[in-house]
């Protein structure tokens, strides 16, 4: 059917038809044509860090070459703001956590300053995606707005803790729509919910293929042993990501097993307790020389796809998940994923046949043993992970789903 569509190679949106197939990138062209022109911007909190700027990085580029016009901008707040828009992430997780009011008012006069900052952009904006709570009392402060606002929520919202969710609630009600990653996520709001995953860029330095020699590169860099299997977990310096707990599984596995384990991880400008956490997993992996903590900067993106590339297992045993970027990395580059069984993971490690879900140290422990032993089924389980990134969690396909959902706004 698509014979006579020819994208060149070397063209911007011709690179991604080479991965994902010329009818995809027509498909989203035809979507894009009624939006030609369209002002859309997006707004987070950090340019660099975690899930979220992973995604607008790539987002914004691909909607500009499709003839939109796209923008991302970022809040900055005071420490005090980040102190609370982080307890704000720790209760919409479900942490029992109470905000004093002077949190509470940093919070809002940092978005009170923002928008002022914004006033220009946002005011002649037809569409505003805010991304996740941080910036979301932006609203409040375009009470004649023309655009279309968008709440969209990266994080793992099953269970928030009622009070935060109370204060918060409305702000968001404010919104036209909301976007949650899984529909478990979705909530009591007075507009429609949308439910659209996250991806990741095929093109980028992050996922793009690598010659062999530099994969080979970071055993010498990070002294690491080539000859040793290597499990390794990527993710923040974060609770939530259970770092202690991913320890605790290698330490049992490699009693019965030889194996080295490598955290890697960097700061987003926006998590003020990465520090606390970094220390915690130091102490924990003390003494251990097959362990490797590693604090890697925040452009560090060849090296973690080199990183997850020498792995022979990516692991990611999070307690708490909205979606997992990592997880999507890790199986693009065909490895098997041994994943928390928790929020997106679930959507994207199927137990026994992309990955493993796992619930404790010991589950992780068994199954990294067992998929140790079984190179087959490695190489198996990471050949259908591969497949199912391509399938259903390449950015081409995301794009898609908020094309489709402004073309029905627009309406
Ligand atoms: N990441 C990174 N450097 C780090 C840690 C993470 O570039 O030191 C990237 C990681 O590769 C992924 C994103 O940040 O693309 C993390 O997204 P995810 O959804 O896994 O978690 P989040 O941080 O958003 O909770």
């Amino acid at each position: 059917m698509c014979a006579s569509i020819h994208y060149r190679d070397d063209e911007f949106l011709g690179r991604y038809a080479a991965v994902t197939g010329a009818c995809v990138i027509q498909h989203l062209e035809q979507l894009a044509a009624s939006l030609k022109g369209a002002r859309v911007v997006h707004v987070n909190s950090t340019r660099e860090g975690g899930g979220v700027a992973e995604i607008l990085q790539k987002l914004i580029p691909l909607k500009k070459a499709l003839g939109i016009d796209a923008r991302w901008e970022v809040i900055e707040g005071t420490p005090a703001f980040y102190a609370c828009t982080k307890s704000f992430h720790n209760a919409l997780q479900g942490m029992d956590i109470r905000l004093s009011d002077k949190l509470l008012e940093a919070y809002e006069e940092t978005n009170a300053r923002c928008a002022e900052r914004l006033k220009p952009i946002l005011e002649q904006a037809d569409f505003v995606f805010i991304h996740d709570p941080q910036p979301a009392a932006l609203l409040k402060h375009f009470p004649e707005r023309r655009g279309q606002w968008i709440w969209r929520c990266h994080i793992d919202v099953r269970q928030p803790f009622r009070p935060v969710w109370k204060y918060l609630r409305p702000f968001l009600s404010a919104y036209d729509a909301s976007i949650f990653s899984l529909p478990e996520f979705a909530q009591p709001l007075p507009h429609p919910q949308y439910i659209i995953a996250p991806s990741i860029d095929p093109l980028s330095e992050k996922n793009r293929d690598l010659p062999d020699a530099e994969i080979e590169k970071v055993y010498d860099r990070f002294d690491l042993d080539p000859e040793r299997p290597m499990v390794l977990q990527v993710s923040r310096y974060d609770r939530f990501k259970d770092p202690v707990g991913v320890i605790r599984a290698c330490r049992m596995a490699a009693k019965l097993t030889p194996l080295q384990l490598v955290l890697a991880g960097g700061e987003a400008s926006d998590d003020p307790e990465g520090q606390a956490v970094l220390e915690e997993v130091r102490q924990q992996a003390e003494g251990h020389p097959d362990i490797h903590v590693l604090l890697l900067p925040a452009d560090a993106h060849r090296t973690i796809n080199a990183l997850q590339r020498a792995a022979d297992i990516v692991i990611q045993k999070s307690l708490r998940e909205g979606f997992g970027l990592t997880v999507t990395e890790g199986m693009w580059k065909g490895r098997p994923v041994i994943g928390g069984d928790t929020g997106g993971i679930r959507l994207q490690v199927f137990n026994h046949y992309t990955g493993f879900l796992v619930r404790t140290p010991e589950g992780a422990a068994l199954r990294i043993r067992y998929l140790l032993h079984n190179g087959r089924l490695r190489r198996q389980m990471g050949e259908r992970a591969r497949r199912f990134v391509l399938d259903n969690f390449l950015i081409t396909r995301h794009l898609r789903e908020y094309l489709t959902l402004l073309v029905s706004l627009q309406a």
